[in-house]
């Protein structure tokens, strides 16, 4: 049995006892599983115990049972709506060196960047131009040169920066862990999420891949999120970079961290990440993944993830191909980036991985249209201060759909207005008419009023 315990020497995860529990957990029939399924439906989360029942049955039936709860959990939640984002990477130069990363120190042949602020001002106008409203800013770990004097500068340049009169609304970032001090100062730069993915969550491979720099405190960066809470900074993105070690380790470890988060600030994650280990040149791990992960099992992990922690939202990078990135929005994905292309385009040597979905987000959107997903530019919870407690009351009453549908569909219409060519608001004309018919009848009339304002020429509307 997994304790609710917290263990103070191994942090807030006891190795042992996941082991121990996913071994146990081999003994449980088929029906117990069926049974925990059921349960999930109504959005109760999963205990680690539970997850681990889930996550060593291979019968294709309760796989089957999975899939589907999963699937109705995340439409009843946050209805079929897909938030995207654009990643920014604006600096790549690194004191660490992560096995797997090619911005590591020692990888001498990549050209290390620091975007001055001209350029991420003219990256964002790039971005902004292809119809995002969402940046995530991503930035190598130097306290020199890109520490948080420059983050802070970063997030400003990208919040002052004007396309006509479109600006990004929502900036988020994914950097090193940083002091109290310094998380106050993110907070006080109005960013949104704070990301921070503690890569693998079992410490010997966590020594083994971060061999030197900063980053080799395991201690530190788990505990990233609990300072950032502290710091006033709700919204924080968690995950394990899967392919470092065993992927249903990291899933109960990741289920635990996000109980810590909830039992301690009585808000979970905003988002949990499932990020695949991606090729990478110069990057020893990442040539030669210590685990694989076949399609199947990003597809249980995107499941049991929605299942286990039904109010977060679940983040896929663009690095997967387009085939799977469809399959996954059905499992529980909720947000995703798009796009890619931009970064490449104008710094090479900045971005960081090659993307295995090259679609430009109007091809995405189309797509999204056709598997009955609304496209969704929306960033009304943080405009309309419905960030964190109250966003997460929301989704785990299964109510946030209500707020996210129809915002998704006004900013779809704006994104169709300003940005979209004939072809797409066509196709994207036609989901909003019938998405709207869907809707209960107490909000239909008052979100067909709001599109006509956008119709109109009002910007930003939300409910
Ligand atoms: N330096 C900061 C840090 O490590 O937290 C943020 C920047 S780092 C580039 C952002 C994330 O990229 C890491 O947390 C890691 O999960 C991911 N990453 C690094 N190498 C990767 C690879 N080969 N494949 C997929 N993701 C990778
Ligand atoms: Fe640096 Fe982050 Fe890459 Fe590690 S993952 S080498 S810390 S940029």
């Amino acid at each position: 049995m997994v304790s609710r315990r917290i263990v103070r020497d191994t942090g807030y995860i006891d190795e042992e006892e996941i082991l121990n529990s996913l071994k146990q957990a081999k003994t449980a029939s088929k029906a117990q599983s069926l049974d925990i399924v059921e349960k999930s439906k109504s959005f109760a989360g999963l205990s680690p115990d539970e997850l681990a029942v889930l996550l060593m049955n291979n019968d294709p039936e309760v796989r089957d049972a999975v899939f589907e709860a999963a699937h109705s959990v995340k439409e009843r939640i946050y209805g079929s709506r897909m938030v995207f984002f654009a990643p920014l990477y604006a600096s790549n130069t690194c004191v660490n060196n992560c096995l797997y990363c090619s911005f590591r120190k020692d990888n001498k042949d990549i050209v290390r960047k620091v975007l001055t602020e001209e350029e991420i001002e003219n990256e964002t106008k790039n971005i902004l131009n292809q119809g995002h409203k969402r940046i995530l800013v991503v930035v190598g770990e130097n306290p020199r040169l890109a520490g948080i004097d420059y983050i802070e500068k970063a997030v400003a340049a990208i919040y002052r920066t004007r396309s006509g009169k479109a600006s990004i609304r929502r900036v988020n970032v994914n950097c090193a862990p940083l002091s109290a001090e310094e998380f106050r100062r993110l907070k006080a730069a109005k960013i949104g999420t704070y990301q921070i993915f503690q890569e693998t969550y079992y410490r010997e491979t966590y020594r083994q891949m971060h061999p030197s720099g900063p980053k080799r405190f395991y201690n530190w960066r788990i505990e990233a999120a609990d300072r950032a809470m502290d710091a006033g900074l709700e919204n924080v993105g968690i995950g394990p970079l899967f392919g470092l070690f065993d992927w249903k380790f990291e899933l109960m470890a990741t289920l635990m961290h996000a109980e810590h988060l909830d039992s301690k600030f009585g808000i979970g994650p905003h988002s949990i990440s499932i990020s695949r280990l991606e090729p990478e040149s110069n990057a020893p791990a990442a040539e030669n993944p210590p685990f694989t992960l076949t399609c199947e099992d990003m597809k249980r992990i995107a499941a049991l993830l929605r299942l286990a922690v039904p109010y977060t939202e679940i983040i896929l990078p663009t690095r997967e191909s387009p085939e799977l990135r469809n399959q996954l929005y059905d499992l529980g994905v909720s947000q995703t980036s798009a796009g890619g292309g931009y970064a490449k385009a104008h710094h090479p040597e900045t971005e960081q991985f090659p993307t295995g979905d090259t679609r430009s987000l109007a091809e995405m959107t189309r797509r999204m249209c056709h598997e009955g997903c609304i496209p969704s530019f929306c960033t009304a919870c943080y405009r309309s201060k419905r960030t964190s407690g109250r966003f997460m009351k929301l989704a785990k009453h299964g109510d946030i759909h209500k707020m996210c549908e129809p915002d998704a569909l006004l900013s779809f219409k704006e994104y169709l207005i300003d940005y979209a060519d004939q072809a797409t608001r066509v196709e994207g004309e036609k989901t909003i008419a019938e998405r709207l018919e869907m809707l209960e009848p107490t909000i239909k009339e008052r979100i067909r009023t709001l599109l006509a304002e956008v119709e109109s020429g009002k910007r930003d509307v939300y409910v």
